[in-house]
């Protein structure tokens, strides 16, 4: 079973197979729901889950960022839930909404007839530097972060409960997606991270797991750049660099095809900042 009861009022959502986690919190009054999955049938199927363990209404959903597999499912919650999300994840999923649907159509096409169903729903709250939903008996804080993994990242930490949701700013025993990041931004991201004193954390892809998880992947990104720094001034390419920096230690980690468009966004980086 995908959920995972991680403390009193806090539940985890866990996708199979590195599949997008989900979560929800439970107050005296209502309930927040973090992230709503990639297909309406996968939104209404987290709704189903909450509604399994309380009949309280779903107030809050919170989007951590734009990308389809964390917001195609918002229609499962709306109008009953406000969707909250960082304003430039608003402006993300209207600038580029149907352009997610495409990548997703292309890379799952079994699924294009959920896809047919997505009504693109941003959020209708928004925040800049983040907000505290109370939900009767226990707050909720959400943050903005980064840039790290977009520009518009949202973490959700339940102190009371000592869990941290991090969206897509973590993945763990997955090599993180990067394709529009900010990487030096994402390094300083999950050193800050640290300061919470975070018992669980979720990520947005693979396992839960305890707070040591941020720093693991803070780790990957430094040792590929500087491994990026120094093909660089050996003189090999952007194609050579990615075929020959290495992912060591990390056998045990999926999505290694990843990790080349990690070294080739690097790569763009660090031209960027040091022409020449
Ligand atoms: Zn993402």
């Amino acid at each position: 079973m995908p959920l995972r009861r991680l403390g009193p009022r806090v539940y985890a959502w866990v996708g199979t197979g590195g599949g997008t986690n989900a979560g929800f919190i439970v107050g005296d009054r209502g309930v927040a729901v973090i992230d709503s999955l990639l297909t309406p049938t996968a939104g209404r199927n987290l709704r189903e889950r909450v509604r399994a363990v309380t009949p309280l209404p779903v107030r809050f959903l919170v989007n951590t960022h734009y990308h389809g597999d964390h917001t195609f499912g918002n229609q499962a919650f709306a109008p009953e839930a406000v969707i909250v999300g960082h304003r430039r994840a608003r402006e993300g999923l209207l600038r580029f909404g149907v352009e997610q649907l495409d990548f997703f159509r292309r890379r799952q096409p079994l699924l294009a007839a959920e896809f047919d169903q997505v009504r693109l729903t941003p959020p209708d709250l928004t925040v800049d530097s983040g907000c505290t939903l109370d939900l009767g008996g226990i707050e909720v804080e959400v943050r903005h972060v980064g840039p790290a993994h977009t520009d518009g990242d949202l973490v959700v930490w339940v102190p009371d409960e000592e869990v941290l949701f991090t969206g897509d700013v973590v993945f763990n025993s997955w090599f993180p997606t990067a394709s529009e990041a900010d990487i030096d931004g994402w390094v300083r991201t999950l050193a800050d991270l640290r300061r919470y004193p975070a018992r669980v954390v979720v990520p947005g892809h693979g396992p839960p797991a305890g707070p040591d998880v941020t720093e693991k992947l803070r780790e990957y990104f430094e040792a590929v750049k500087a491994e990026v720094t120094g093909a660089r001034s050996r003189g090999l390419s952007a194609e050579e660099a990615a075929a020959v920096v290495g992912a060591k230690d990390l056998a045990e980690w999926q999505g290694r095809e990843r990790h080349a468009a990690l070294v080739r966004r690097l790569w763009a980086e660090l031209a960027t900042s040091r022409p020449g």
